[in-house]
């Protein structure tokens, strides 16, 4: 399976493409956690990329594009992929088509996870991840007492530093302006399922499966 997830910050793209990888056995690309990882480790990359994320930015097209093209030669996405945060532009978009055309490995499908943007701002203002295993929580949600600490294995819980209200704002501008215009790009290959995204994870993983049939 060869899929991209859209949709805006907090619409749930990373928590559905874990759940899906499971069932469809193929790699998670997340550009973001690519970032995060890289600033992180203060690498040449993720100091360029940290200036850009921590303003609630994009990071420049030609820097993404050429680690998606070098992620994608990876041996675990010959098996298939799901693209989380990418493409996030048009001219991104461009540069996957030709990507995947040179691969000869076109996408199945394109997921427009879809959802009010005030449900989003609660979202993010509350997400909390592990720094331990990855895993993305919600307060709101959790059903623990103590809710600096993840419930599966016990590590501490932090706050990304972009999910500060005033950065939020910005991204979702962000969004509007430069990545939705995706939406009717992809719209015209006729492979876009839009899914309604602010019930519980299992419910919109449900509504997925249920669109790819
Ligand atoms: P995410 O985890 O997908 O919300 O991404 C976090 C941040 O990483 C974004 O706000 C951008 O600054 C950067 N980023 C991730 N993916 C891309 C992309 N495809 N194009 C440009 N910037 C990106």
């Amino acid at each position: 399976m060869r899929m991209v997830l859209l949709g805006a910050p907090g619409s749930g793209k990373g928590t559905q493409a874990d759940l899906l990888k499971d069932k469809y056995l193929c790699a998670h690309i997340s550009t973001g956690d690519i970032f995060r990882r890289n600033l992180k480790d203060k690498t040449e990359l993720g100091v360029k990329a940290g200036e850009f994320m921590n303003r609630g930015e994009l990071v420049p097209d030609e820097i993404v594009i050429g680690m998606v093209k070098d992620r994608l030669r990876e041996p675990d996405a010959s098996s298939g992929f799901l693209m989380d945060g990418f493409p996030r532009t048009i001219p991104q978009a461009e540069a996957f088509d030709a990507m995947l055309d040179e691969l000869g490995t076109p996408l199945d499908a394109i997921i427009l996870l879809d959802i009010d943007e005030e449900i989003l701002v609660k979202r993010l203002t509350n997400r909390r991840t592990c720094r331990a295993c990855g895993k993305i929580w919600n307060l709101l949600s959790m059903k623990t007492e103590n809710k600096t600490v993840c419930s599966d294995c016990g590590g501490e819980l932090y706050q990304r530093d972009d999910d500060a209200e005033l950065v939020i704002r910005n991204r979702l501008k962000v969004y509007h302006d430069q990545t939705s215009p995706l939406v009717s790009w992809y719209a015209k290959t006729g492979k876009l399922y839009t899914i309604e995204a602010s019930a519980s994870p299992d419910e919109t993983l449900k509504k997925i499966q249920a669109a790819l049939g």
